[in-house]
């Protein structure tokens, strides 16, 4: 039985200690002795050194117990176990089955670090510093590390990039430089060979959402030093990427896109940012307070087992199949949208007025918002919570259960999965000379009169003119923790 003979089994000291020690052909070392313990190269090993007649393990392991502040989640941390194998022989067969190992497991060898300065708490810089180039070192992982300078400047490196250079790209920032790097590499020429490089995110911003759904996946806890462990690891997942579409403009999605109260907060609290942190909190409170309510229509092929949600689409059928011809475009050589067509009867509606319409593609927003508990990385889906109505009181009540996904329970939320996506954005019902902001991953895509910086900022699309999304399933690639 080849799968349990050992590839090595020998008497040796580890960390001084006369022991057993085997390595199996699955990538466990093992060692019985006045301790025991084992170690299994693909979840714990960063690396190893010969250092004279020693062999020294680089490893990163759980840290027993959970962590200190009570959460469940794993957390890990540095531990080097030194083997002094019998002869140099030994020594030199430890070093070339352990390489094979490694070897086997496809890690990435070259990596470009993009770290955005100007995110979050302005502390990528440190965090890559501290707590991912010294896991990378271990690990021997080369690297090339590029600051972003300007907004859109990760987008340009994507963009301009020779991807045959590079294992994977590790974005050390939050979502919006990941965002940024997509859609640089799906308006190369060569996009369909670009897209598939792996990206790594690292949280280091302010809306860490997309790290924050990989390692809660797995019950880890969202800490700079699990997802570097996850990039050096290696193992990759597909991750759906929504096509935002309006007329000739597009613009590709990862995370989510909102309009009415989730937007307006997110976008309007700007305004307070000197309040820190409390902003989200003391300005959620004002608007709903002062609800706004949203005229305008939404539109959606539901996924199946959705399929009675909405009202059945009469009068616009001929605008929804005419949709089914805008994949095609004069820039033939990007990215320009999955090949996806639907018949007019698969489409259902709702009219407004709205008071949210959110769309997400994983289930965490942010660190500590969980929109859609369902969501999942790569089921060529996008979850839509959409909110209709809702008595004040119900809604602060729904709105405080977003931490933990908790508000798709509530009888004034209609949460459910569709393929492709229509949006007609209206005026508000009460101020009809005032329309709405529709953010998609964090940036504003289109902001109405009446609204946060109307007219100071020129937005990639309009409000008004309907917008379009269909989903490609599992186009992107991600490094993940499982
Ligand atoms: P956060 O989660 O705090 O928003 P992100 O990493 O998502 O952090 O980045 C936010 C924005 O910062 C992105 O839109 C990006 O284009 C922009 N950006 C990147 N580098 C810089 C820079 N040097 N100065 C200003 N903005 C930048
Ligand atoms: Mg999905």
């Amino acid at each position: 039985m080849a799968d349990s003979t050992p590839l090595i089994a020998e008497e040796a000291l580890v960390d001084g200690n006369p022991s057993t020690v085997t390595l199996s052909a699955s990538g466990r070392i093992e060692w019985r002795g006045k301790s025991s313990g084992c170690l299994s190269v693909d979840a714990d090993v960063l690396g190893y050194a010969a250092e004279g007649s020693a062999l020294r393990i680089r490893a990163f392991v759980k840290k027993s117990g959970g962590c200190c502040c009570g959460h469940k989640e794993v957390v890990r941390e540095r531990r080097d176990v030194v083997l002094e194998p019998s002869s140099e022989e030994s020594l030199g067969l430890w070093c070339e089955r352990l390489r094979q190992c490694i070897d086997s497991l496809a890690r990435p060898q070259n990596l470009l670090i993009l770290v955005n300065p100007y995110g979050g708490k302005k502390s990528a810089s440190k965090i890559f510093q501290k707590e991912v180039a010294p896991l990378l070192a271990a690990a021997d992982v080369k690297y090339t590390l590029e600051e972003t300078q300007y907004r859109f400047h990760a987008k340009e490196i994507a963009h301009a990039l020779d991807i045959s250079k590079y294992d994977g790209i590790v974005c050390v920032s939050g979502d919006g430089i990941i965002v940024e790097v997509i859609n640089g590499l799906l308006e190369k020429e060569d996009w369909p060979t670009a897209i598939k490089m792996p990206i790594g995110i690292i949280p280091a911003g302010s809306g860490n959402g997309m790290a924050k759904s990989l390692l809660d996946s797995v019950e880890e806890a969202c800490v700079a030093s699990n997802a570097t462990f996850a990039v050096i690891r290696g193992h990759k997942r597909a991750l759906d990427v929504a096509t935002v579409l309006q007329e000739e403009t597009r613009f590709f999605s990862v995370l989510m896109l909102s309009w009415g109260i989730v937007a307006d907060i997110d976008i309007e609290s700007e305004k307070y940012r000197w309040m820190g942190g409390a902003r989200i909190d003391f300005y959620s409170i004002v608007r709903m307070i002062d609800l706004r309510h949203y005229n305008g229509r939404v539109s959606f092929v539901p996924a199946p087992g959705y399929e009675v949600y909405g009202n059945p689409v009469s009068e616009q059928e001929e605008s929804l199949s005419r949709l089914n011809s805008l994949s095609k475009s004069e820039k033939q050589c990007a990215y320009l949208g999955p090949m996806c067509s639907f018949e007019p009867q698969e489409w259902r509606t709702y009219d407004g007025p709205f008071i949210s319409v959110w769309l997400h593609n994983v289930p965490w927003g942010s660190e500590t918002v969980m929109p859609a508990p369902d969501a999942k990385f790569s089921d060529g889906y996008l979850d839509l919570i959409l909110v209709r109505d809702s008595p004040k009181l119900a809604l602060i009540e729904t709105m405080a259960k977003l931490s933990d996904g908790g508000h798709v329970k509530s009888p004034h939320v209609l949460y459910l999965k569709v393929k492709a996506f229509y949006l007609e954005p209206g005026q508000r019902a009460n101020e009809t000379d005032k329309g709405g902001i529709i953010d998609c991953d964090g940036e504003v895509l289109a902001r109405g009169q009446g609204t946060y910086k109307f007219g100071q900022q020129q937005d990639l699309m309009a409000y008004g003119p309907p917008i379009y999304m269909t989903v490609d399933k599992g186009l992107a690639t991600l490094f993940s923790p499982k």
